[in-house]
């Protein structure tokens, strides 16, 4: 029996991870979650949970009552999450949402836990410092993401020598096809509408802005050691398709499953090994065509922000981050037009241009990202 760790245990990859806990019989030693207190109070006593951790000091009070005739520990406080990711297990899983999820990443690595990654923001924000870290603690980081994880099973075909590329694949998200003018009139609900996947609402604002590509490139970069010249965007619409990798002899692997993010989940809770299926089945029968395209940069320019965080290191990429988390919240609240996004990341960057060069260090990034925060909702501001 696996002892696993939930963290970001009611948010949308959290939910599905803990459904796939449950499925293979496995003991979740810990749980952190925000606000939703009913959640949590199920998943404690569905799998007597030990620790359940929050960040909010009303919540717990809430989950204390409420798991008073339980074994449960519930504990409150960033520091109590950051503790709990470094307790011994076989896997972390870090589903926590946005920048809030890069010390819990440092803290199971260092503690020398096998981390299932599904906070991409962590490798954004700190890439350098996150993947140092994980190979100096001898620590495996496994994807919990749909594309990373068909690059990891696709990787598995050949040695990482014999790698020419990653053909990182992409929905296109809800606005595929529109052109600039367009894209200016979007509102939260028509953003909110992801074709095929099912997920949280910043991670679904960022697909239909594609900054969750650029940041998706940046995290296949770190994860697999692959320079960014190497890495190409695809537009798949159908996502059957999750990512491929081509080797040095023209040869391309593809992974192909349904559109399910608890196959992430399973792979990254299996592995090395397979089990049954908790996904359904791929009816190849049913399909009619798997396209491939370009995509439009030009429309969606946050696109090559992937790219141009990894030339410029991870200063620039936690100052992206932070911005963009801070500038999607303004426009789910009304407060920032969909196109004005990049715009307030962009206007960030250049207010912290010069502290990029000297990122090296998790008090440098943390002090980025405090800033650009700042200076995203200072753009807000301007244009309200
Ligand atoms: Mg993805």
């Amino acid at each position: 029996m696996k002892k696993i760790i939930i963290l970001g245990s009611t948010g949308s990859v959290g939910t599905q991870t803990f459904d796939v806990a449950k499925k293979r019989g496995a003991d979740v030693l810990g749980i952190s979650f925000n606000k939703n207190v009913k959640l949590a109070e199920e998943q404690a006593r569905e799998l007597k949970v030990k620790y359940a951790v929050t960040p909010d000091e009303q919540a717990a009070t809430e989950l204390k009552i409420k798991l008073a005739d339980t074994e449960t520990i519930v504990k409150c406080g960033n520091d109590e999450i950051v503790s709990l990711a470094s307790l011994p297990c076989d896997k972390v899983f870090n589903s926590i949402t946005g920048c809030a999820g890069l010390d819990a990443t440092l803290s199971a690595i260092r503690a020398g836990n096998m981390l299932a990654l599904a906070n991409k923001e962590s490798l954004v924000s700190a890439g350098k410092l996150v993947s140092d870290e994980a190979k100096s603690c001898g620590v495996e980081i496994l994807p919990v993401d749909s594309e990373h994880t068909a690059i990891h099973e696709c990787m598995r075909a050949g040695n990482r020598c014999e790698v020419k590329k990653i053909l990182l694949t992409a929905s296109g998200g809800p606005f595929f096809g529109y052109d600039a003018q367009k894209l200016d009139g979007v509102t939260p609900e028509m953003a909110l509408k992801h074709p095929n996947w099912s997920m949280g609402a910043k991670i679904t604002i960022d697909s239909a802005t594609l900054i969750n590509k650029a940041f998706e490139v940046v995290e296949a970069s770190y994860l697999y050691g692959i320079e960014y010249d190497r890495i190409e965007v695809l537009v798949h619409r159908e996502s059957i398709i999750h990512s491929m990798v081509e080797y040095i002899d023209n040869s391309v692997i593809a992974q192909m499953s349904v559109p399910d993010m608890r196959h992430c989940a399973e792979y990254a809770l299996d592995f090395p090994n397979r089990c049954d299926a908790v996904i359904n089945e791929l009816d190849l029968t049913k399909l009619t065509s798997l396209s491939f395209a370009k995509p439009d940069s030009k429309t969606f320019p946050m696109l090559d922000l992937g790219y141009e965080i990894l030339k410029r290191g991870q200063g620039f990429g936690a100052c992206v981050n932070s911005a963009n988390e801070t500038a999607v919240m303004r426009f789910l609240k009304r407060e920032l037009a969909f196109t004005d996004i990049y715009r307030a990341v962009m206007y960030a960057t250049e207010k912290l241009e010069g502290t990029f060069k000297c990122a090296d260090d998790i008090e440098a990034i943390n002090s980025i990202l405090h800033d650009a925060h700042r200076y995203a909702d200072e753009y807000v501001s301007a244009v309200i």
